[in-house]
This record gives C-alpha cells, structure tokens and sequence, in this order.
C-alpha cells in the first residue's frame, strides 16, 4: 500500500480484495500519516527563524541577525527575499516540502543579503560557505524549469533573490527582474 500526491490529490494504493470499510481504515490511517510526514517536512514560522539563527552561526559567524524570517505564499517569481532596512526575511511557500539543505541555501542566500545587497563576487563568497549552495541552485532552476515558472525564475541569480522594501531591487544586472 502507498500513497503519494499528484497535484492536489492524494493518490492511495490499496489492494482490490479489502472491504469497503477496511478499504476506508487504511485511507484514513495513511492519510494520517502522509500528513505527519509532511508536517516534518514544513517547519513553522519559528522552526524557520531557529534554523536561520542556526545556519547565520554556523555559516556567517552569526552576524546575520533577522528579526522576523516567515514563510509567505504571494512570491511567484522569487523563492526569498529580504528587507536589510528591517531585518525581515520571507520565503516563499512554494519552498514547503523541498529538501532542508534547499530551503537552508534559500535561507543563507537571504541572511546573507542582510550583510551584503547585491550579487557581487564578496556576496557569493560568503554564499559559498554553505556547502551545498551550488547543488541546492542547481535544484531550484530544475524545479522551476520543470514547473515552467516565469523567464525571470530562470535568470541563474534569481533562485533566491533580495527585495529592498523601497521598490528598488539591485543594480542592471539582470533588467527583466526590476519589476519582479
Ligand atoms: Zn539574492
């Protein structure tokens, strides 16, 4: 037996010789468990600002230090960003579900814009302290050329990108993700 999503459904796995009713346990029992499995695997609000404490002080010498990091489900082209000016860091539902280290790249990448705005050469140095940043880019332009995601997702820097609360995003660098 088994049971696995397909878009908003959940598909489940049953043999043909249970009962109806028997049939209807098991749904309920592994749907029971699908969600618990899940619910692993989506960490809070606050689950999310602990590991950001975590990952600033193991990566960053601790001296990114948010105020809020909260997950937020209207980013349809940015999978992070980030408010310098307030310390606030969103990242996007759509990261739910997705490996740790994916969402801890997505993490760092946002605490570390909180150091350094923009994409330069000292900025992905410091990126480069976690270990699977480039696996975890190279996931995240995977998944949002497999989902088809708008241009901008495309754009090798916008995997996770920075957002300054004023209306203005970083330098010329990549034009098409100023209205982003
Ligand atoms: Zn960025």
């Amino acid at each position: 037996m088994s049971a696995y999503r397909e878009g908003d459904k959940v598909v489940v796995m049953v043999p043909s010789r249970l009962t109806k009713a028997e049939e209807e346990q098991w749904i309920a029992t592994i749907l029971e468990r699908l969600e618990e499995r899940e619910r692993r695997r989506r960490p809070s609000d606050a689950d999310l600002q602990c590991r950001a404490r975590e990952l600033s002080r193991r990566y960053l010498s601790g001296r990114a230090d948010p105020v809020s990091v909260r997950w937020v489900a209207n980013q349809r082209t940015r999978w992070g960003s980030c408010t310098p000016d307030d310390g606030t860091i969103r990242l996007s539902t759509r990261l739910r579900g997705m490996p740790g280290w994916v969402v801890d790249y997505v993490l760092v990448h946002e605490l570390a814009h909180l150091l350094i705005p923009g994409h330069g050469a000292d900025f992905w140095e410091l990126v480069g302290n976690y270990p699977k940043a480039d696996r975890a880019r190279g996931y995240l332009e995977g998944v949002a050329a497999a989902a088809h995601l708008p241009l901008e997702a495309d754009a090798p820097d916008d995997v996770a990108d920075i957002h300054h609360g004023d209306g203005l995003h970083r330098g010329g660098e990549y034009p098409h993700e100023a209205a982003g």
